[in-house]
């Protein structure tokens, strides 16, 4: 790679960022940072805040604290590892969907029914939605649960206090996984489709998914990252992760670890056994507890996943082999 294209590369990785104001695709556009601010205003004003507007929504606390420097920062590197290693690759979820497409025509051969161009819509998106959501959770359950995967994901967890930005603070090798886990589940699908509905998988088939995650991302996704308790009536709870449900995955109390996992939908959550209703905390404390210091700064969060690893390996092959 010669210096310009790394020069290009580094400034394209600014700008982005900084672009996502202006993309409906993604959390921090502007319309869905307004939506939270009319949510937060709600909770303002519900709660009958003592603080002025601007000093609950914006305390320097929060958006002012080194652990918000730490996201601020890594939504930058995150932005350049897309481009570098992400970017490159969003192809083979084309590839993924010809081969799954080839691979069901050869194996079943021609569907004994075609699905019309609405259904292909309108199933499509359920079964997208409903798959990629559980796709999220079980791979974040994953992350919680497999130590090595873990320690990538503590980045996410060690935030101390939480701001819409939060959302990008992960480790870039957390980044990678998610990205694969897209693409995978954008390909099988999307062949699936494509076979079931005898090719008329197009631009329009996506609008549904869009939309839902239109919906999603104005009601309010941006409060998940925030101090601002907004919560659900509990029946909805039990289907939709509410912001305070979110938080409640960031606290710092043992007895809230790996609750909360899901993205979208709380139903995973539910029917595995790992949901936590907002009304069941009280005063949460974000971050990893003792081990904050430990991740107080932004190099400290890429290199401790790798340092943790290591020593443990270290410690592995020291007990097998006596040494
Ligand atoms: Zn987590
Ligand atoms: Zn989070």
């Amino acid at each position: 790679m010669e210096i310009k294209e790394i020069l290009d590369l580094i400034i394209e990785s600014i700008s982005t960022p900084i672009s996502y104001i202006f993309n409906p695709k993604k959390r921090l556009y502007i319309l869905y940072l307004c939506s939270a601010l009319i949510l937060a205003f709600y909770v303002y004003k519900r709660d009958r805040i003592r603080s002025t507007l601007i000093r609950y929504l914006f305390p320097k606390k929060v958006w002012l604290s080194q652990s918000a420097f730490v996201d601020y920062a890594m939504i930058f590197l995150n932005s350049f590892v897309k481009l570098l290693l992400v970017v490159p690759y969003l192809i083979y979820g084309l590839y993924i969907a010809f081969y799954t497409n080839e691979y069901l025509f050869d194996y079943f051969g021609t569907p004994a029914f075609t699905l019309t161009a609405m259904q292909t819509v309108v199933g499509y998106t359920i079964v997208f939605t409903l798959v990629s959501d559980f796709m999220s959770y079980l791979v974040h359950y994953l992350m919680h649960k497999i130590p090595f995967l873990w320690e990538f994901h503590k980045t996410h967890h060690s935030a101390t206090t939480l701001n819409p930005v939060t959302q990008y603070r992960i480790h870039p090798v957390e980044l990678l996984i998610n990205n694969a886990r897209s693409i995978l589940v954008f390909g099988v699908l999307t062949g699936l489709f494509d076979y079931l509905s005898n090719h008329q998988v197009h631009k329009l088939v996506f609008l549904g998914v869009n939309v839902l995650s239109f919906g999603f991302l104005l009601f309010g996704a941006n409060l998940r990252h925030s101090h601002v308790k907004l919560r659900y009536w509990s029946f909805l709870e039990y289907i939709f992760i509410s912001p305070v449900q979110h938080q409640i995955h960031h606290s710092n109390n043992p007895k809230f670890f790996n609750k909360n996992m899901g993205s979208m939908f709380a139903l995973w959550d539910w029917l595995f056994g790992t949901l936590a209703l907002s009304k069941t905390a009280k005063n949460i404390e974000f971050g990893l507890g003792e081990e904050d210091e430990q991740y107080s700064s932004f190099w400290k969060n890429i290199y401790m996943p790798f340092y943790n690893i290591f020593m443990s390996v270290k410690m592995f092959l020291k007990r097998i082999f006596n040494l």
